[in-house]
């Protein structure tokens, strides 16, 4: 046994250290099912063993990678076989739930809906949500500034994060745990390392923003035949939803169609739409709550925004129309894009894309959904071929996407699988800012190697 496998045994002993054979059964990622690879796998339990294992690997010159609930989808997580691989997930501890001051202290291994399953046990609601919810940690979100399917009403992480306690390469613990919403002293760091993906600190523990638990919902899954109906509603619903819209998630004909038919999800609505949108809003008053959002979509079908809706009548509907937007499965593999641009560039920049790969790669095409509301595209395009293509895709989608003025990751980060495009949208001066910062917290570039820049 190796020197450093022996002295990250005696910090978190051996059943917490994985290596070798074991390696094999551990998966790369939610998208990789390809083994782990690394030196070894430790799971720290504690903020100090994060710390003495971050100190031995810094004192050994030995590279790091941070792992979370490893459903990030640009493998920032990714780890080669020269890495020790720190794995959050004994982190799991809700701390405490303080609801005078709404604020939740939780360990950063603790997976997203068991925090959203305790708090709504006790009437309350951090609201952040994405597809993920029953894998990814509060470490990753935080790591890679989450968004999902609420950020219209509530913001990203970046919204919701109070404090947050980090440990450096160094093994130095950053606490900057402050629970208070307004604290205007100086650089506020948390946001540092916010959106960071692993690269500056590990963060070990954080204060969350908690809200009140609304007590009505209403969804509906609606059609429209345009774009610009679409962005009329939106605008509709924006103003006399105000204060209760918590989603408006648009899917184009070609996803709807992708994941919808023969053998998937039962469509809720014909299959011939050009667009759908899974509109929601929450409330507290659940009879005015419900007329509001029948005249809603009342007012929308007479000026012709709508021409098809389903409405969820229980939580199972609702359920069946999320599983549509959520479930993806169906148009899988393919290669996955998370980028932002303004609304009414929107269409112009999806035809032009479909248009390009159509010509350009036979054979190849797109599908789109979105947060839109957030300026935020999800595109598959396939069928995957190989890295060849994928690089050729890249080109495309990225290619086009300049003269629109968008950004190559709204959500997702930039981890490996974005880095070559960075430059798009990152001048020289704020690259090299990043790299010097970089090299103040971490100066043998020992954390998340070669992630982000
Ligand atoms: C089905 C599905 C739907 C998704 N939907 C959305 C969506 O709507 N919106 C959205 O924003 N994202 C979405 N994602 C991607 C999203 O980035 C992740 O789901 C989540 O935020 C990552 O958390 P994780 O714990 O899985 O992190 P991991 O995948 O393990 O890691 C992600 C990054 O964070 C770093 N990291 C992890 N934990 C820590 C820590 N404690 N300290 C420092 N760095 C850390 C890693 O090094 C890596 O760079 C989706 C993913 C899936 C699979």
């Amino acid at each position: 046994m190796s020197t450093l496998i022996a002295d990250l045994i005696a910090i978190a002993s051996a059943k917490n250290v994985i290596t070798g054979d074991a390696l094999l059964e551990r998966p790369t990622s939610y998208w990789d099912s390809s083994p782990t690879r690394a030196i070894a796998v430790v799971k720290p339990a504690t903020t100090e063993q994060v710390s003495a294992i971050l100190a031995l690997c810094n004192r050994r010159k030995q590279t790091v990678v941070v792992q979370g609930g490893l459903t990030g989808v640009v493998q920032g997580a990714n780890s080669s076989v020269e890495d020790v691989v720190i794995s959050l997930t004994r982190l799991d501890k809700i701390l405490e739930v303080n609801e005078v001051d709404g604020v939740a202290q939780v360990e950063s291994g603790v997976v997203l809906q068991s925090l959203q399953n305790e708090l709504t046990d006790r009437g309350l609601l951090f609201p952040l949500d994405l597809g993920a919810r029953g894998s990814c940690t509060i470490g990753g979100n935080v790591a890679t500034n989450a968004g999902g399917i609420n950020v219209l009403r509530y913001g990203m992480m970046r919204n919701l994060v109070l404090g947050l306690e980090v440990v450096l390469m160094d093994g130095t613990v950053v606490s900057s745990m402050y629970p208070m919403l307004k604290n205007n002293t100086g650089y506020d760091l948390k946001q540092l390392f916010i959106g960071s993906e692993g690269t500056l600190g590990v963060v070990t523990k954080v204060l969350l923003r908690l809200f009140p638990l609304p007590v009505s919902r209403q969804s509906a899954m609606i059609a429209a035949d345009s774009f610009e109906s679409v962005v009329g509603l939106l605008q509709q619903v924006k103003a006399k939803l105000a204060g209760t819209l918590s989603a408006f998630e648009v899917m184009w004909n070609n996803y709807y169609v992708g994941v919808t038919g023969e053998g998937q999800h039962r469509p809720p609505l014909g299959r011939h739409y050009p667009y759908y949108v899974m509109i929601e809003s929450e409330g507290f008053e659940p009879e005015s709550d419900k007329i509001r959002f029948q005249n809603l979509l009342e007012t929308a079908f007479e000026a012709g925004q709508i021409v098809d809706a389903v409405v969820a009548n229980s939580e199972r509907e609702r359920e069946e129309l999320w599983l549509v937007r959520e479930e993806f499965d169906p148009i899988l593999p393919a290669y996955l894009y998370d980028i932002s641009l303004p609304i009414q560039k929107m269409t112009a920049y999806t035809d032009e894309l479909e248009q390009r790969l159509t010509t350009e790669l036979n054979g190849t095409n797109s599908v789109v959904f979105g947060h839109i509301a957030d300026g935020n595209l999800h595109i598959f395009v396939g069928p995957y071929q190989n890295e060849n293509h994928h690089a050729n895709v890249d080109s495309i989608v990225y290619g086009s996407l300049q003269k629109y003025g968008g950004s190559v990751s709204a959500e997702h980060g930039i981890g490996l699988g974005k880095k070559a495009w960075l430059s798009i949208n990152r001048s020289d001066v704020e690259l090299g800012m990043m790299r010097g910062i970089k090299s103040i917290v971490d100066p043998d570039g020992l954390l998340n190697p070669g992630k982000v820049i």
